[in-house]
């Protein structure tokens, strides 16, 4: 067994790499470095970023619209 330092790596080639709803991203986490909301993928930045929306800002309007897109795909 030759590849116990690349554990990591291996992990990362293993899983599938989804790409962000909102910006598009694919985090170097994988799966496990975001959430996955009505089967749309949405990395930690963007859900931070959302948690810490301000009503009536440029960017809710954004999200809103595209969140409202994603529930009525379903
Ligand atoms: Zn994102």
């Amino acid at each position: 067994m030759s590849d116990v330092c690349c554990e990591k790596n291996e992990t990362i080639k293993g899983i599938l790499l989804p790409r962000c709803y909102f910006c598009g991203q694919v985090p170097d986490e994988g799966i496990r470095g975001g959430v996955i909301i009505k089967k749309a993928f949405i990395c930690r930045q963007c859900e931070i970023q959302i948690v810490d929306l301000q009503i009536g800002s440029p960017v809710y309007e954004i999200v809103i619209k595209k969140i409202k897109k994603l529930f009525s795909k379903v």
